[in-house]
């Protein structure tokens, strides 16, 4: 048996065991080349196809239409909240964002560095516990595009339908979420997700961007940041993170080889039920969202006294449950269970909670 805990982490997170294997069997001698991937050149022929499967992995889970590009960056998700206004917002346009907690905030708190940016709703008036019905967002005609965060990965508060935007391009940060359940890609002009929670391991960013959006960055725009630098350069007009993609490539492999997204959108559906049940048939734990726009990936919840929280995590530690303590700004617990955390974790904590409200709550 894996003597491995169970990580509930947020992110950098969880990794299907099978790739950690597969990658330490790989790492002193990649396919009989006598090197590890490290250490090969990004131009060669090796690592070269390494980057063109994993891309064509992804294409194939998520059916990307052949008239987006997939550019593997660095920066982070936090690169993009520039990256985007700086090459799809044109000087003296606007773009529309969507605020439904911290992350979709600092995306659009970075864009009003470059221009007019229009508050089209914000969960303010409700907490951030629910996400405002699109008959009340401000939408402006003829926007750049709009921006909204799919997953809040700190509130724990996510879309289960798309944005309508009609002609203006719709631009997702999915970094929370992303190959968790099927999506239809031609829905929008730009999706975009930090690696390190759902894709592999940081150093990495993931953007999906139709090909017509490609080719308008301001004047002012760094050549690193602009996406048609680095399309025209296969991601690849410096060196890129070369180990974190080929990482992500072996995890494409694995949703792969587990049944693809939809089966990912089976056993995801499975955890948060069972334990959201959990949670709400108890009097000693809550969570505040609303069900609509609860999370399948980030589960915030709290005790019934906070003086217990120390002893919560303390317990959950000793038994192998580890990262369970909510984000600093937020307090109380939460947790991730992205795809590759098991039914059997979930399962495991749900153990625990009951155990933990029968001795102390
Ligand atoms: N957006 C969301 C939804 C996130 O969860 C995070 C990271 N937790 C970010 C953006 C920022 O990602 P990065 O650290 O890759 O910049």
């Amino acid at each position: 048996m894996s003597k491995r805990a169970y990580n509930f982490c947020a992110g950098p997170a969880a990794l299907p065991e099978a790739v950690l294997l597969r990658a330490q069997a790989e790492l002193l001698d990649w396919h009989g080349k006598g090197l590890s991937v490290m250490e090969m050149s990004h131009r060669s022929d090796e690592y070269v196809a390494i980057a063109e499967k994993a891309e064509q992995d992804l294409r194939d889970l998520l059916a990307i239409p052949s008239n987006y590009k997939v550019l593997f960056l660095q920066g982070g998700a936090s690169q993009q909240f520039a990256q985007i206004p700086l090459n799809l917002l044109p000087e003296g346009g606007v773009a529309d964002y969507v605020d439904t907690g911290i992350w979709s905030r600092k995306s659009l708190e970075e864009a009003r560095r470059f221009g007019n940016v229009n508050l089209a709703a914000s969960g303010k008036v409700c907490n951030y516990f629910d996400i405002p019905a699109q008959s009340e967002w401000q939408l402006t005609k003829g926007a750049a595009y709009l921006h909204y965060a799919s997953n809040e990965t700190i509130g724990g508060v996510q879309f289960d339908w798309v944005p309508e935007s009609a002609e203006v391009p719709l631009v997702v940060d999915m970094s929370s979420d992303i190959l968790s359940r099927p999506i239809d890609v031609s829905r929008y002009g730009l999706i975009y997700a930090g690696a390190q929670k759902n894709i592999g391991p940081s150093g990495l960013v993931v953007v999906i961007v139709r090909e017509d959006l490609i080719g308008h960055a301001r004047a002012a725009c760094p050549t690193m940041l602009d996406y048609k630098v680095a399309a025209e350069h296969a991601s690849m007009y410096n060196t890129p993170a070369t180990f974190s993609w080929y990482l992500s490539g072996l995890i494409f492999e694995w949703v792969k080889e587990q049944g693809g997204v939809a089966e990912m959108e089976r056993r995801n559906r499975a955890k948060q039920e069972l334990l959201y049940r959990f949670i709400d048939g108890s009097d000693f734990y809550s969570n505040p969202v609303a069900p609509a726009a609860r999370s399948w990936m980030n589960i915030p919840f709290r005790l019934a006294d906070e003086k217990l929280d120390k002893a919560f995590l303390a317990g959950a530690e000793e038994r192998g449950l580890l990262n369970l303590k909510g984000h600093r700004s937020v307090g109380g617990m939460r947790a991730s269970i992205y795809n590759a955390v098991g039914l059997d974790a979930v399962q495991a904590l749900v153990t625990y909670m009951a155990e933990f409200e029968k001795e102390r709550g």
